[in-house]
């Protein structure tokens, strides 16, 4: 039986056809509140006329496709309209921009089924963008859209759904007029986690079994009400398991900011996906690039990452030995327990295999692990056995070794309540590492945690925090806040000293309000910088340079670890503009690469991306210009966030554990190492010297060493020394826009950088 659902306002569109990527349209819907839109059609007044809902169409522009390209190219330039320089992440205006970029859906190349999802984030106050699979994208793309923004804030709890064959859009409510209770087809109350809330509204709008496998949902979860972090899941259905799949736009709380504007879900549903349905220009391109992807993945995966047995998991033991994993708030970087959350137990004990685990339709390098029949120990659903989305490196680094649990129960159970909760899953670990820390050093009692034993390893506590966050509750609602807020909060509330106080600023591993990601990048000066001068914060997908710094050795000078900083974030960039993952460009590689010239770089895939581009799109790029297509985004989002409040020198200064040791156990667990550096890179001998002067030494030097590098990353990538685009470097890349101009010319007239001849 399919429930009955109030019908709020209902949208027709007319059909389109993908040409060479793009349909050249946008979707626009505020849930409540009218907006400077900008749309074609707009303005679709709710029945009971209260607040208006608006679906309108906008056009996508020759101009934002030659500077924006897609992807989050389009999401930022659509937030950069929404939002004022004061918009702060709950106001109705935040814009949540969902885009699956032009190469978006294709089935002939690996990894192309991403949607990249920007907004205000409710952590840090600045654009964020979240890079997350599953088949919402490419279906949202199919329907007839480039990209889907959602504005305003509803009155009551609603459901998008766009019907991509009859070219239909609704808003409604499940609500059956007298409870206010939403209800599912069975009669139930509608669920808010998500995998209750995706398994019913699966039966609500599939018309049999089989028409499951044409829908996908946005979903977030209850903690996403209470905490900050919240993330969105975006689904699929998983016809060899017969259940939904949840991937994870996890990063800045996106989550949080779609509760707050009260929306459910959105449900897409596309029937009819085959590999023309871009209409590419130069099909047999893109065929042959990805035939040799594919033989390449069959013949190499299992002699390199192991991906497809085991996912990105696979690298928890590499990390370990080389001493890049964080433990215990990223204090060290290895540890003896890491065994017991090794991919060799999970394989053995836990993941399904011989599934093709792909999270859009031909990736075969299938990293999207799943555990089945998982049995939960805590919480609301304690004794049901479910699907659990992974591991990921991710969720055994942020929820086993950072916080010292090296159980691989818990690491899965945090893990399900964090994808069902809607949690950012690398937040959540980061953010409990941090109030262990000050548990463990007594900066913080019993009586602050209302009774919760914050020790290292205690995994329950974990899972307690999250219910607590899920519920609105206890000291979840603190720690919900993120480092940056509980570093205030704890000053305030919990009568500490001013030396805790310090403290705390040097080991609460954030950097503009975002907590960092799961690499230990003490050891690695590229790495330091790679995270901090990340636009949205440190996250590892915009730079990840810890192993050609630390372990490679490929960029040993302070000039080619600046190249890295100005190359590396900028090819990543262009990842999330064409809407592909990452991870079959760095995660498999042709055997010859090591004979190559870059071989850092993975020559012979950018050759495949040159290809697949030019099969969709029917242009020729070089290495050079799809640098210079990211550069022209990644300089607008620079100006972004700096018209939002950060963006200079000081707001890329990391925390200083993020530099090196700063407390005598640190130091002593790689006292042979530190002392070594002491000797050969500053000439101190450290005979004689006690940890604390060692300590005082080495840190002194490497924050030295860290500016060093950042001023030659700023030169490279045309910045002035304080981290502002230069008028020239605008102009170079075609980005000297009036909007743009306007935010940095006051910091480049204050820095003496604002040209002679332009000044007025
Ligand atoms: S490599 Fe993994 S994350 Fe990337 S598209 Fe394939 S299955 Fe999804």
């Amino acid at each position: 039986m399919k429930a009955k659902r109030e019908v709020l306002a209902t949208y027709s569109y007319e059909e389109s056809t993908i040409e060479r990527g793009y349909n050249n349209r946008s979707l626009y819907i505020s849930v409540g509140g009218n907006y400077d839109t900008g749309a074609q059609d707009p303005l679709v007044r709710r029945a009971d006329g209260a607040r208006q809902t608006v679906i309108g169409e906008k056009a996508v522009t020759d101009f934002m496709k030659e500077k924006f390209v897609g992807g989050k190219g389009f999401d930022l330039y659509h937030l950069w309209k929404a939002v004022q320089p004061d918009t702060r992440w709950n106001a109705p205006e935040n814009d949540i921009v969902i885009s699956p970029g032009p190469l978006a859906g294709i089935t002939q190349y690996p990894g192309a089924g991403k949607s990249l999802v920007c907004c205000v984030s409710a952590v840090t106050n600045l654009p964020i963008d979240s890079n997350v699979g599953g088949h919402f994208g490419p279906f949202l793309k199919f329907a007839g859209f480039d990209i889907l923004e959602l504005q305003g804030k509803s009155e009551e709890e609603i459901i998008i759904f766009i019907d991509g064959n009859a070219h239909t859009i609704s808003i409604e409510t499940a609500s059956d007029g007298s409870s206010g209770q939403s209800l599912a087809a069975n009669g139930q109350s509608l669920a808010t986690d998500s995998h209750i809330l995706c398994e019913q509204l699966y039966e609500m709008y599939a018309e049999n079994q089989e028409d499951k496998q044409n829908i996908s949902i946005i979903s977030s979860g209850r903690a996403a009400e209470n905490a900050l972090i919240g993330m969105l899941n975006f689904s699929f259905w998983d016809k060899r398991r017969g259940c939904v799949r949840l991937k994870q736009a996890g990063r800045g709380g996106i989550g949080t900011v779609f509760r707050h504007k009260r929306i459910k879900a959105v449900v897409i549903r596309y029937r009819g996906v085959h590999g023309g349905l871009n209409h590419p220009a130069n099909k047999s391109l893109l065929n042959a690039a990805g035939v040799r992807m594919h033989r390449e993945i069959a013949q190499n995966d299992h002699l390199q990452n192991n991906m497809r047995k085991i996912g990105t998991a696979s690298i928890i033991d590499v990390m370990d030995r080389y001493d890049l994993l964080p433990v215990h708030n990223y204090q060290y970087g290895s540890h003896p327990g890491t065994a017991k959350i090794s991919s060799k137990v999970f394989i053995e004990k836990y993941v399904t295999q011989n599934v093709p685990d792909g999270c859009w339709h031909g990736c075969s390098l299938s990293c999207a692990k799943a555990v089945d029949n998982f049995e939960l120990r805590t919480g609301p659903y304690k004794g049901n056995r479910v699907c659990v989305d992974g591991p990921e490196y991710e969720n055994a680094a942020a929820l086993g070794s950072n916080v010292g649990c090296f159980d691989p129960h818990w690491v899965l159970e945090g893990n399900f309540y964090c994808d069902t909760y809607g949690l950012d899953t690398i937040s959540m670990g980061t953010m409990t590492a941090f109030a262990m820390e000050c548990f463990e050093r007594g900066f913080i009692g019993l009586d602050d945690t209302q009774g919760l034993e914050l020790r290292w390893g205690n995994g329950e506590a974990v899972l307690e925090l999250m219910h607590q966050m899920a519920e609105g509750r206890g000291f979840g609602m603190i720690v919900g806040k993120g480092v940056r807020q509980m570093k205030r909060i704890f000053a305030e509330r919990f009568h500490l000293t001013p030396q805790q106080i310090k403290d705390m600023e040097d080991f609460g591993m954030e950097n503009k309000g975002l907590e960092y990601s799961e690499y230990m990048m003490k050891e690695s000066l590229a790495q330091q910088a790679g995270y901090a001068l990340c636009n949205k914060g440190p996250q590892h997908d915009e730079a990840w340079l810890i192993f050609m710094d630390m372990v490679n050795n490929q960029i040993p000078t302070m000039e080619d670890k600046a190249e890295a900083l100005h190359w590396f974030p900028m090819f990543r960039t262009w990842f999330s503009l064409l809407g592909l993952c990452k991870l079959p460009w760095i995660d498999i590689v042709p055997p010859d690469n090591k004979y190559q010239t870059e071989p850092h770089k993975i020559p012979g895939h950018i050759q495949n991306y040159i290809d697949i581009y030019e099969g969709v799109l029917g242009e020729r790029h070089t290495e050079a210009s799809i640098v210079r297509q990211s550069e022209r985004v990644y300089t607008f989002q620079r100006i972004f966030i700096l018209r939002m409040g950060s963006g200079q020198r000081k707001h890329d200064a990391p925390p200083a554990r993020s530099i090196g040791p700063i407390t005598a156990v640190e130091y002593l667990s790689r006292e042979e190492r530190y002392d070594k550096q002491l000797k050969e890179q500053i000439h101190i001998d450290p005979a004689g010297k006690s940890t604390e002067e060692k300590i005082e030494i080495l840190m002194k030097h490497r924050y030295e060493q860290y500016w060093r590098l950042v001023d030659a990353a700023y030169a490279r990538r045309g910045w002035t020394p304080n981290g502002i685009p230069k008028l020239e470097k605008l102009k170079e890349i075609g980005m000297d826009l009036p909007e743009l101009i306007k935010v940095v010319r006051p910091y480049l007239m204050e820095e003496g950088y604002w040209p002679d001849e332009t000044n007025d």
